[in-house]
């Protein structure tokens, strides 16, 4: 077993994939600092004004909201009395986000994360499909899923099995080639797909807000290889043990404090201009653009921007971006608990209609845990991650998913909601068949203006808050080369599958 895992480790280059090689005989900071316009101030926004600011530049991070974080942001408000916090919705930091962890450990905000326990598929009335203790090898990892009942001794000698084999072939070329076109439910249905195979690929593809008809399969065997099949980390991951704000932001705002970048809240941009020099954002000259706003803004940002006519298949990349449907995120505090003592933080449902996750919030943060003590209630966040069609209005989606939270827990029946947050958005990018092709890149083709965001096009193996981290600081690692400084190292998780 162990030369077996050698071999793997060796194939999978050692599980890591370096994305560039700085030259450091360069110089680190800018002597004359040039000024950058950084427009969203998320994930992807953040890391380009940190990366940048640290090294001398002249950043200016324009954020709509009077938060930092975007995703990831955390805002307070009153309810019954009370000043409670929420954010966005629950997220998950996997071992293999290498560039985002490094971020965190650079921040001093590293020793806020915390061990998920398992990766856990509630089925109704309290049963459920854990995933610990499954070999970390990947490829032997796989095959270990076989003792779930992901897949059966049938899957084998069923030849309609064999595209399954092109999980482990990822490949950036052959893979979106042959398989962007193509959506989940089709080659499911195409490859017989066995119905707990289904189940564990339907909450792959849900974490990316598609329904599986919509969803391309090109970018499931990403994540997949991503997630799964480029390294021992498996589906395990942690969490921040309390409110993004304080256990995050609040990190990267001191950061760019410190580095003198200006940080504009409340400042959304509506335009910029391209000129000779540069562009103009908000009343300002800058020398470089990078724009990290959400799918939905940036595609209005660039309709209604001026100087850009000169490139007509750069600006028409942006203005066919997509974004996911409705999705859902309600948070409710209670006077309740689950009774399963033993479930994680955070946990998949299999889904009736529109209950994709729920997040004890009572047992993971810190702030929450207080609250829970002193209220002897738990706090429940729902997520939906594809809001059904015929579901419109909040109060309907609100119905359904209560609903299901008491399919899947029926111990919270007569549950008393004493606070709630209700989120019905649509600003995820889309991740649909065909989409690839003409997703924009970082270094967008204008002089001076890049891109950087979950959703933009790379050539390395990450995605959502890794994709987001890992874009930002290569738009500014672009920004170092042209002004002849040593770019920052970045990494990732290899490039290609096992048998690619
Ligand atoms: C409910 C939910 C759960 C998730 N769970 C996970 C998870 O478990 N693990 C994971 O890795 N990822 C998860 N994700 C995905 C993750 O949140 C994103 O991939 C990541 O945060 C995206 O960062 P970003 O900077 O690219 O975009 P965003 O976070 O969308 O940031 C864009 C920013 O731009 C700002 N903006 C927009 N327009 C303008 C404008 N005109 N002017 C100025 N500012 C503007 C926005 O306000 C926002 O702050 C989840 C997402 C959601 C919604």
């Amino acid at each position: 077993m162990e030369t077996l895992r050698r071999k793997i480790r060796q194939k999978l280059n050692n599980y890591e994939y370096t994305l560039n090689h700085p030259d450091t005989s360069l110089p680190y900071c800018i002597e004359h600092p040039k000024k950058v316009a950084v427009i969203g101030g998320g994930i992807a926004g953040i890391s380009a004004a940190c990366n940048l600011a640290e090294r001398g530049f002249d950043v200016h991070l324009f954020e709509k909201n009077a938060f930092l974080g975007g995703k990831i942001g955390s805002w307070e408000f009153g309810s019954n009395g009370e000043k409670l916090r929420t954010e966005h919705g629950f997220h998950a930091f996997f071992r293999q986000y290498h560039n985002l962890r490094d971020f965190l450990k650079k921040l001093g905000a590293d020793k806020h994360l915390i061990p998920i326990d398992d990766y856990v598929i509630l089925f109704d009335k309290n049963q459920k499909q854990g995933f610990k203790g499954l070999n970390c090898i990947p490829g032997l990892n796989i095959l270990d899923l076989r003792k779930h009942g992901v897949f059966n001794f049938f899957t084998f000698i069923n030849p309609l099995s064999i595209p399954f084999l092109n999980l482990l072939k990822f490949d950036f070329e052959k893979t979106y080639k042959k398989f962007d076109g193509e959506s989940f439910e089709s080659f499911a249905k195409r490859t017989m797909m066995p119905k707990k195979m289904r189940i564990v690929f339907n909450s792959f593809a849900r974490a990316f807000f598609a329904e599986p008809e919509d969803m391309s399969m090109a970018e499931l065997i990403k994540s997949f290889h991503f997630y799964f099949l480029s390294n021992e980390d498996g589906l395990l991951y942690d969490v921040l043990h309390d409110d993004f704000q304080y256990t995050f932001i609040r990190y990267c705002e001191d950061f760019l404090n410190k580095h003198n970048a200006k940080i504009w809240y409340n400042t959304p941009i509506h335009e910029l201009e391209k000129t000779e020099e540069g562009f103009m954002v908000h009343g300002r000259k800058f020398d470089y653009c990078i724009i990290a706003s959400d799918v939905k803004h940036t595609r209005r940002l660039i309709e209604k921007s001026k100087g850009l006519e000169n490139w007509p298949e750069v600006t028409s990349k942006f203005t066919t971006l997509k974004n996911s449907g409705r999705y859902a995120v309600w948070r409710l505090w209670t006077d309740k608990f689950e009774h399963d003592d033993n479930l994680p933080f955070f946990i998949f449902t299999d889904r009736l209609k529109c209950l994709d996750s729920i997040t004890l919030y009572h047992k993971m943060e810190k702030t929450s845990a207080e609250w829970s003590y002193q209220n002897k209630g738990g706090i429940f966040e729902l997520h939906c991650y594809a809001v059904p069609k015929d579901l419109i209005k909040d109060e309907d989606i609100k119905e359904a998913m209560l609903f299901e939270l008491l399919h899947y827990m029926p111990e919270l029946k007569g549950l008393k909601i004493i606070h709630e947050y209700f989120q019905h958005r649509d600003d995820f990018p889309a991740f649909h068949v065909n989409q690839y092709k003409n997703r924009p890149e970082i270094k967008t083709g204008i002089p001076g203006l890049y891109a950087a965001g979950d959703w933009v096009k790379m050539n390395n193996c990450t995605m959502l808050m890794e994709a987001a981290y890992t874009s930002g600081a290569l738009a500014a690692n672009y920004i170092f080369s042209e002004e002849g400084l040593q770019e920052n190292p970045l990494r990732s998780v290899p490039t290609k599958g096992l048998l690619a």
